[in-house]
């Protein structure tokens, strides 16, 4: 600001300078002293304006921030909708896709883990929440927003949304948090989920993973129709081979494929899988997790995370409450043994 403020500033000086050079008398110096105090003020006042000006129009924004005046400002909001680019589709199986949306500048910091976004269709007034996949750790490309979304058929918002083109415009509100994740919470995460309940899970599981002094120990159980539906399986095998002493992953699909050459969970998600596959109810057995880290409370050492479509909540924890809160425990959780302070509801 003080480089584009300085041109005007000196150009006065040298004006001010000059009256004085030349009036002798005392009435001309009154006079001159009302000048100086109407230029100033003039001054003061229309450099106030443009810089108002630049900071509330958002296109103008954009050519002024780069210069690196002010503070670049968060480029969505929580409190109204932005219409946001549509930079990129990327087709992840037939009815899912990343939408990688294009900020006016980059966000100042990763979103919160973990948190969501409300995205609205404009025509109908109403709005769902969509977990972005990015950006989430620092290395994150701070200037995109990748929704993963999954179009269903007579759904109101992912139907809308499948529907835009790159170019449209998106209407997102945030981030909103859904649940507040502090590094070293727990001694051990389990993560339950299907289809697009994968998005809240890997926005923890990338954050974790980006963090060395984070020792949380992660197992995810994941869900989905067949093979082609497992979403973002690329990224979540990549990472369990990087960090194979802090997550695995269990995949598990409704029906068995013609290859053979799968050798992990056919069918809906089991008993058996829970207790093969994540932290038990008592955390007592979970060993080579530094306790300095972890709380020290038995029963809150260990959380599980559950996150999918109706039927898959109503198996394994119950669904949320009318009111949004977490609910009554029920389901194979509750079969299983754990409390419900050791179990979320996404
Ligand atoms: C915190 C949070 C994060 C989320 N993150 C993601 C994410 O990252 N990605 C993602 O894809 N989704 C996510 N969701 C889900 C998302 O918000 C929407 O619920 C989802 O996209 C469906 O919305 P919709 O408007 O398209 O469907 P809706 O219109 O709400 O319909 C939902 C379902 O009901 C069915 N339905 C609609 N009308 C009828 C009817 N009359 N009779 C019978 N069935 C009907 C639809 O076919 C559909 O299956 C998230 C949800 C929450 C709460």
């Amino acid at each position: 600001m003080t480089l584009f403020l300085r041109p005007t500033i000196y150009r006065n000086k040298v004006n001010f300078h000059k009256f004085h050079q030349y009036s002798t008398k005392s009435n001309t110096l009154k006079k001159l002293r009302i000048q100086k105090f109407i230029i100033t003020g003039s001054t003061l006042f229309a450099t106030g304006s443009i810089f108002y000006f630049f900071i509330n129009n958002d296109d103008t924004y954009k050519s002024f921030a780069s210069f690196s005046l002010i503070p670049v400002k968060s480029t969505i909001s929580s409190d109204k909708f932005t219409a946001t680019p549509i930079h990129q589709i990327i087709p992840q199986s037939k009815t899912t896709s990343i939408f990688r949306l294009k900020l006016s500048a980059p966000l100042q910091e990763p979103f919160p883990v973990s948190s969501c976004v409300h995205v609205k269709d404009p025509s109908l007034q109403i709005m769902r929440e969509y977990t972005p996949i990015s950006p989430i750790v620092k290395n994150d490309e701070l200037l995109y927003i990748d929704l993963l979304v999954k179009r269903y058929e007579n759904g109101q918002v992912s139907r809308y949304i499948h529907g835009l083109s790159v170019g449209d415009l998106m209407e997102i509100r945030g981030p909103v948090i859904t649940f507040q994740y502090r590094e070293n919470m727990y001694k051990a995460l389990g993560m339950i989920c299907g289809g697009t309940g994968i998005t809240p899970m890997y926005q923890i599981i990338k954050h974790i993973l980006n963090t060395p002094s984070d020792k949380t120990k992660i197992s995810l159980i994941y869900a989905n129709q067949s093979i082609d539906e497992i979403l973002l399986r690329k990224e979540l095998d990549i990472l369990s081979k990087k960090h194979p002493d802090q997550f695995k992953v269990y995949y598990t699909i409704d029906n068995a494929p013609s290859s053979s050459s799968w050798n992990q969970g056919i069918g809906y998600i089991t008993s058996e899988m829970i207790k093969q596959n994540m932290p038990p109810p008592s955390s007592s057995s979970l060993s080579n997790i530094d306790d300095k880290n972890s709380n020290k409370d038995d029963d809150n050492s260990i959380l599980i995370l559950v996150c999918g479509p109706d039927g898959l909540m109503k198996s394994i924890s119950g669904r949320r409450a009318r009111d949004m809160s977490q609910g009554r425990l029920r389901g194979l959780l509750k079969k299983l043994g754990y409390n419900e302070n050791q179990v979320f509801k996404f």
